[in-house]
């Protein structure tokens, strides 16, 4: 498999209403029979705008989910949220970023204390591969591995130059997800050294 970075794509060609190839704006022609788009996403906030909520692409809310507006809440993949952690705003696309946000304004419209803030985490099943990632590597200098590629059971850590560990993708490794999670709750530093030693168990790593 070739990964071609920064390519310009200039158009797709094709013959009989099928794809046929991608040409690149330095004139290479990469033949294909399928071509698999990925765009991102922006938040349709057009009509909080018009309603005079502060937006950000995305709606701007704070840690109680609640707009420049008191009396209006936000919540889910169209807000721009606190991420405490990592001490900045941030939009996220997630099941569990939604569900946080439900507490806190579940929490806020109820007059009761707002819960603990929650490591940010993703899912995605793909065929044998269960793929769990932990935390963003906001800043992350280094890329430590902890498992066997070969056997495809491992995680990726993700730290910081002083080994703040900011992010743990996991693949068919729930241990490594679930440790990585309270490991980067706690801000926790580890050495590349200890994260490589499967002698360590994750536990012993998250204490
Ligand atoms: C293909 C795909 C795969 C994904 N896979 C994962 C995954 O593996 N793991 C993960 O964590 N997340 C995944 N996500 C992201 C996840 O689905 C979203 O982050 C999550 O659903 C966001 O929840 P939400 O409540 O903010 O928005 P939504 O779930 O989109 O709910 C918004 C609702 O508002 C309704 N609505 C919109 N406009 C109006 C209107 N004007 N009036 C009334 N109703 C309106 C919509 O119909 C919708 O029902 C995936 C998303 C996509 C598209």
């Amino acid at each position: 498999m070739t990964i071609e970075t920064s390519a310009d794509v200039e158009a797709l060609t094709g013959a009989d209403g099928y794809v046929t190839g991608v040409r690149l704006a330095d004139g290479r022609l990469i033949a294909c029979d399928a071509v698999l788009v990925g765009v991102g996403a922006v938040a349709n906030d057009e009509l909080a705008r018009a309603a005079g909520l502060a937006c950000d692409g995305g709606i701007v809310v704070d840690l109680a989910t609640r707009t420049n507006d008191p009396a209006i809440y936000a919540l889910g993949d169209c807000t721009r949220r606190p991420l405490p952690l990592y001490e900045r705003m941030l939009r996220l696309e997630s099941v569990p970023n939604a569900l946080e946000q439900a507490k806190q304004a579940a929490a806020a419209i109820c007059g009761m204390p707002p819960p603990a803030p929650e490591v940010p985490w993703f899912w995605s099943d793909q065929y044998d591969l269960r793929l769990q990632i932990a935390g963003i590597p906001f800043e992350a200098t280094e890329i430590v591995l902890r498992g066997s590629l070969e056997e495809g059971k491992f995680a990726l850590f993700h730290l910081t130059a002083d080994g703040t560990v900011q992010a743990v993708e996991a693949v068919n490794a729930p241990q490594e997800f679930m440790g990585g999670r309270r490991i980067i709750g706690k801000r926790k530093r580890l050495s590349a050294a200890q994260i490589r030693d499967m002698s360590l168990t994750m536990q012993q790593l998250a204490v």
